[in-house]
């Protein structure tokens, strides 16, 4: 974003070269919108508080799209419709007038009704969130129901399409196909498909609107296993737009997968183009270039990970294009999916090391891969391109025989490694922990305050040393381990005062791991991440949480658990490094907890907690592929543990309560105590378990910390009696659902106070 001299912000109209007819059109499925330094983060944010007003908003928003599209300037096909203020399903739900009665009735503008959906208000629940197929992206889910009735409502598109045109540039809008749209949606009492017929009329109703050359509809939910009759609803949909008269023409997007039957549906309808991820599903290719539909269609080939931040290997990249130029109608070169799942510019992370900087490419350098390559292949220019790009495989260390040593001991892994002796046996070594029945304890995070983070960034600042930063996190833990013993809870955490993340705390700690300072990606609305980098060969070099956990279990003579993040998470919320199984990754990183798993248990700890949230996360998209990952990802996860002698409690802790596929997953980790969500289903989760034969130690979440309420002591012992019904007290524990680290103290005190109370009048009757 730029000013002009008089300090008035002017837009100024985006200077494209000369469009000349190529061979091959370069495009992008979409782009990062939270703005380069989070603006829309701080302006929604600002918006939310009252301290700013609509129109500021709006012009912030204006802005980002003009910055947008000047970055996309250089290529052939713009896409458009790509900026939200919080989240492109919810946008549908706007556009097809969809909002639920609850939002109606609220009396709020279109933007408050809008943020009201997303954020809730007194009394009134938001819409659910959930991810972004195996992203970490949430979108809101739409709810729907058989009386639901569409109605276009197209004044955000327009309005972008319009503001567009004023700069001088023609956008492509993108939208959710109805087939996704439904398949995401919720409904109490219809199959959201059953609407529709009734939808596709409002998107034709709209493309008669459109004054474009292209739509782009993204139907990611055809890359997951679909009936027949949902490929009979994709065929009829597509077919009933390809025939509308005096349309623009269509594009229909897969990515984050190979769509398999659904690629020849498509193709055979009358759309116009298909765009398809080639860098999830390079196998496609052969595919692609034998159907004889495609010859009469455009094929927008995803050869650029839009997902990933490691640079196109251009000459692979230019290879797979060259494929299928002479077997498609016309070939067009992109990103394999939106952009949105990667940062904005890595030339701006002047701290990481240079050799790790040149292997990576965020949105604005993926950008310049795909400009390159179209020139490439465009028989009208010569252009030479430079295909020696450094791979995205590791970077060498100086240190060469620590490397080897690391792939040395992955290859020396054994199967004994991830077996644990028998659960008789470490529930015997373990009874000298001497815990009553139904166990209190927590995930492990206390309140974060806002003087541990002005603490940390004033270490990071320089304005304090080490030793200063060191007392106060002493300081901290002394608190909560006093505050946990007062409230009378049986296992202890010493709360994770010093860090910032789960995973980025370990990733900082840890050997081949980077971290950038301004790699934000949205997760959700106004919340970013900035997921580390893995670039290389994982090691441990020095324990990473033994001072923290040994100072606090020097202040009790209860036991405290040490608190370490699993492989499986460690990965799923990083960039990680393409050139090998992400299982070998997995284990490496196995190794180096397992290495503190077992200075935690000889610095004296007795219960040691290996976190798993994100292990559901990276559950493949097609059940076909899940058994594999299961085995794995629960390996990792073993082996990371393996090595606890059996009088060390192992727990874990997974951040859901709906297990579906992955519960014969939970068993195998074999922990002797798993932490799972739960207040908000009301303990159906312990049926399922109870079903699937689980007979270890089970804390199903009794306190619902995602919301500010502080439930009553009634409240959680009905949730503990209701426990005990499905589940011995012998296996039951009595823990909150998650880490307290949003929450505030004046929430946290009493609401565990309560927890404590419940549990000792649960125990009363035993
Ligand atoms: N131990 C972590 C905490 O309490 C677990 C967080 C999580 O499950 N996401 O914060
Ligand atoms: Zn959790």
């Amino acid at each position: 974003s730029w000013e002009d001299p008089t300090g008035v912000i002017a837009t100024p109209p985006i200077h494209r070269h000369a469009r000349e007819e190529r061979d091959v059109n370069t495009t992008v499925l979409g782009y990062p919108r939270i703005g380069a330094a989070r603006e829309l983060k701080q302006a929604v944010e600002k918006y939310w508080s009252g301290s700013t007003d609509a129109a500021d908003l709006e012009a912030t928003a204006r802005q980002l799209r003009a910055d947008t599209w000047r970055d996309l300037a250089g290529l052939d096909v713009i896409p458009g419709n790509t900026f939200s203020y919080y989240d492109q399903m919810l946008d549908h739900v706007e556009l097809f007038s969809a909002v639920p009665e609850r939002f109606r009735g609220l009396g709020l503008s279109g933007l408050d009704t809008y943020f009201a959906m997303a954020r809730g208000r007194d009394g009134v629940v938001p819409l659910e969130l959930t991810k972004w197929f195996d992203t970490n992206y949430h979108y809101l889910v739409p709810e729907l129901d058989k009386s639901t009735v569409f109605r276009l409502n197209p004044a955000k598109l327009v309005t972008e399409l319009a503001e567009a045109r004023d700069l001088g540039v023609a956008l492509r809008p993108v939208l959710i196909g109805p087939l996704t749209f439904l398949l995401l949606s919720k409904s109490p009492d219809c199959e959201p498909l059953s609407l529709l017929d009734q939808l596709v009329d409002v998107y034709a109703e709209l493309l008669g609107q459109l004054d474009v050359d292209w739509v782009q509809f993204d139907e990611p939910a055809l890359v997951q296993d679909r009936t027949p009759a949902e490929l009979d609803a994709l065929r009829r949909t597509y077919d009933k737009l390809a025939a509308l008269t005096d349309r623009p023409r269509l594009l229909v997007a897969t990515y984050f997968g190979d769509p398999g039957p659904a690629l020849p549906v498509l193709a055979s309808t009358g759309v116009d183009g298909l765009a398809l991820d080639l860098v999830s599903a390079p196998g496609m290719v052969p595919r692609i270039a034998a159907l004889p539909s495609l010859q009469r269609k455009t094929v927008v080939a995803g050869v650029v990970d839009g997902r990933n931040v490691w640079r196109t290997p251009l000459g692979d990249a230019l290879s797979t294009c060259a494929t299928l130029l002479g077997s498609v109608g016309r070939l067009e070169v992109s990103t394999s999916c939106s952009l949105l799942h990667v940062p904005y510019d890595v030339e701006v992370e002047d701290e990481l090391d240079p050799r790790v900087r040149e292997r990576l490419a965020f949105a604005r350098q993926k950008v310049d891969e795909v400009v390159l390559l179209g020139r490439a292949l465009s028989s009208a220019e010569g252009v030479d391109v430079d295909l020696t790009t450094p791979a995205g495989g590791p970077v060498k260390e100086s240190d060469l025989a620590r490397e080897q040593a690391v792939r040395e001991r992955v290859a020396a892994i054994h199967p004994e490694d991830r077996q644990r002796a028998s659960y008789d046996e470490r529930r015997e070594a373990q009874q000298s922990l001497g815990l009553p029945l139904l166990t209190t304890t927590t995930i492990g995070s206390f309140p974060q305050t806002a003087d541990l983070r002005r603490t940390r960034a004033d270490l990071r600042a320089g304005r304090i040393d080490e030793a200063t930063y060191d007392e106060r996190m002493r300081a901290e833990i002394a608190d909560v381990i006093r505050l946990q013993e007062n409230l009378g809870l049986d296992v202890l955490v010493h709360g994770e005062p010093e860090r910032n993340d789960m995973v980025q705390y370990f990733a900082e700690r840890l050997d081949g791991y980077a971290t950038t300072r301004l790699g934000w990606v949205q997760s959700y609305g106004s919340r970013c991440v900035r997921p580390p980098i893995l670039y290389g060969e994982v090691s441990r070099p020095t324990a990473m949480t033994v001072p923290w956990t040994s100072y606090a279990q020097s202040l009790t003579i209860r036991p405290v658990k040490g608190m370490l993040t699993g492989p499986v998470t460690m990965l799923a919320w990083s960039f990680v490094r393409d050139d090998q199984p992400l299982q070998v990754t997995a284990d490496q990183v196995a190794l180096a907890l397992r290495d503190e798993v077992a200075d935690l248990a000889e610095a004296g700890i007795r219960i040691i907690q290996v976190d798993e949230p994100a292990l559901r996360e990276l559950l493949p998209l097609r059940e076909a592929d899940r058994k594999a990952y299961l085995d794995w990802s629960v390996g990792a996860f073993r082996l990371a543990t393996g090595g606890a002698p059996a009088s060390v409690q192992v727990h874990t802790h997974l951040c859901y309560s709906e297990f579906g596929a992955v519960i014969t997953g939970i068993d195998g980790l074999d922990a002797d105590v798993t932490t799972i969500e739960a207040a908000r289903s009301r303990m159906e989760v312990l049926a399922d378990l109870a079903s699937a034969g689980f007979r270890r130690g089970v804390g199903p979440g009794v306190y619902d910390i995602h919301s500010p309420r502080v439930p009553s002591a009634e409240e959680m012992t009905a949730l503990i009696r209701s426990a005990l019904a499905t589940t011995p007290a012998e296996q039951l524990w009595i823990n909150p659902d998650c880490g307290l680290k949003t929450r505030s103290y004046a929430e946290v005190e009493p609401a565990l106070r309560n927890l404590a109370t419940a549990t000792q009048q649960v125990r009363a009757t035993l």
